[in-house]
């Protein structure tokens, strides 16, 4: 019995045989070949088959996930064409007259080590990319089948790390759980993983060579720990806990179609997080009603420019339909910080969770900004939609933001383009928002309450920095402190508040919310039947 310790992205349980993904191990020989312009054109062939497989990709991983988890697939079509790359295989092909898949292998290797060498986290996760193409490339060129994940059993699938284009291609009922020796909280397995809702591991300092497909592993999602070749007594206790959780799962079933409310029937609008129209399936699915928070950057990131009015119109009127009236609630572009687009040329900076994001960027270049926004009153003609505005830390970005709104709705007037002005909000998630809470509210309609980002400013701790996890401590009397402000001041305004960061979906703090008067939260769609039960055995 091996047992090792990460750090989960996603609660549960699961037990089960263990498929070990050894794809880096591709064996790659260097050979002398006579014939460069034949060798060249393999490279050329090649290339147009992994456009295709990556085409088909994309068209399986928009219906199942969603155009923002899908455009991963569209980066890796651009990738093959990149110059740079494509010039390094050719020229090492000329030069050193060796084989197409050495030339593909050290170039992937080469531009991969360059990428993982950098500052920007963003740029950093690219190298899995780079090794993904260059991956598939060689596959292509050895004559390889593309692996059929399909046809793997129910299994738990450990790795040193998971390309999305390795993770969308594998059937979802079939996936046990995923563990792997790298990733971070914000890698593309940890996000489809809480999508999937199958418990994922990530950061496990486990040495592959030791563990073989068939082996038997235990991955407990709760307390981080993965146990390969457990005691007959370890897979007892597991499997009492799968069937706990199942007949959990099961009984929040019964949760469907009733309302959020105290035993004394105090109502709480229990709402979920998206980031992308394929998301609104699993809003369905776990019965929330509404969308307290619609990541829009999403559909920003993963492309080559920016999103047209069009584009983004016909997703947002989208989800507003889908939802059939129900609420939602649209964040403005949170760009910035961890979320790295390039065609926005936000440029280097020292601290950029501090530096130039969200409403700042939308304040300073309003034509981006004006672009979202008519976008979003066109499409609120057609559902219960509202806009919500993140990163503010004065009156003045309000009222800026005010007139910004103003001028697209004249300019919608003058065109005669149909529009609704919806309801508006803020996010708090600075101190400053808090502080100014009292004269915020009466600017605007309501307030959601972002944890992750005020924890972060609040206690002077790096959200993204793994290091300070200790530090991080979202039960912090300050944070309670703050919210308590918020919500008082919204309702002294008639305006109500709600949390849509993490800390919302805490269940030993619902009590808490419900008690300080917090008047909605939205949480991933996976823990909204969580909540409602425990906010139905609450007695104010
Ligand atoms: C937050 O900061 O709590 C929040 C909901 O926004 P994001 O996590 O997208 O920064
Ligand atoms: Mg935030």
């Amino acid at each position: 019995m091996n047992t090792y310790q990460g750090k989960s992205v996603y609660k549960g349980i699961a037990m089960g045989n263990v498929i070990v993904l050894k794809d880096r191990d591709l064996q790659v020989k260097r050979c002398r070949i006579g014939d460069a312009v034949s060798e060249t054109a393999r490279v050329e062939a090649a290339g147009k088959e992994a456009k295709a497989q990556l085409q088909r990709l994309y068209d399986k991983a928009l219906k199942e996930v969603g155009e923002a988890n899908a455009a991963i697939f569209e980066v890796h079509q651009m990738m093959l064409e990149d110059e740079d790359y494509l010039e390094s295989i050719h020229r090492m092909i000329q030069t050193e007259l060796v084989n197409a898949e050495y030339a593909v292998a050290v170039t992937g290797d080469n531009f991969s080590e360059m990428f993982a060498n950098m500052d920007d986290d963003y740029m950093k996760a690219r190298a899995a990319d780079v090794r993904d193409i260059s991956n598939r490339l060689v596959k292509i060129l050895q004559g390889q089948e593309d692996v059929d994940f399909s046809a793997i059993g129910p299994s738990v699938i450990v790795a040193d790390d998971l390309s999305p284009s390795e993770t969308v291609k594998m059937d979802k009922e079939k996936i046990l759980a995923f563990v792997t020796v790298h990733g971070s909280t914000n890698s593309h397995t940890a996000i489809l993983a809480r999508m999937m809702n199958i418990p994922a591991l990530i950061g496990v300092p486990m040495d592959l060579q030791e563990i073989h497909s068939g082996m038997k592993a235990v991955v407990n999602g709760f307390s981080g720990e993965v146990i390969f070749e457990p005691t007959e007594e370890v897979c007892g206790q597991a499997q009492k806990k799968i069937e706990e959780e199942k007949e959990k799962a099961q009984l929040l079933q019964t949760l469907k179609g009733i309302q959020t409310i105290t035993l004394d029937g105090r109502k709480v609008h229990l709402y979920a997080n998206i980031a992308s129209v394929g998301d609104v399936g699993y809003v369905l699915e776990n019965d929330a009603e509404g969308i307290g928070l619609f990541r829009s950057e999403f559909l920003y990131l993963g492309r080559n420019d920016f999103p047209t009015e069009e584009e983004q119109f016909q997703a947002y009127k989208q989800v507003a339909q889908m939802m059939a009236g129900k609420k939602v609630i649209i964040r403005t572009l949170d760009i910035g910080a961890d979320k790295q687009v390039d065609y926005f040329n936000l440029g280097q900076e020292d601290n950029p969770a501090m530096g130039y994001r969200a409403i700042r960027i939308c304040l300073k270049q309003p034509e981006i900004f004006k672009t979202q926004l008519r976008a979003l009153l066109r499409a609120a003609a057609f559902g219960n939609l509202s806009i919500m505005y993140p990163m503010i830390t004065s009156v003045e970005e309000v009222q800026q933001i005010d007139a910004i709104v103003r001028e697209v709705q004249k300019e919608l007037d003058e065109l005669q383009i149909p529009y609704k002005i919806p309801e508006q909000g803020i996010m708090i998630e600075t101190p400053a928002a808090v502080m100014v809470s009292d004269e915020l509210a009466e600017m605007v309609d309501f307030f959601s309450i972002g944890t992750n980002d005020l924890t972060q400013y609040t206690l002077a701790v790096d959200r993204q920095n793994a290091r300070l996890d200790d530090f991080y401590n979202l039960h912090h009397k300050a944070i309670l402190k703050m919210i308590q402000m918020v919500v008082d001041n919204a309702h002294k305004c008639g305006k109500w508040a709600g949390i849509c960061g993490e800390l919302g979906a805490d269940l030993e703090l619902t009590e808490t919310f419900v008690k300080m008067g917090v008047d909605e939260l939205s949480v991933a769609p996976s823990m909204v039947l969580k909540i409602r039960k425990q906010i139905r055995e609450i007695k104010m």
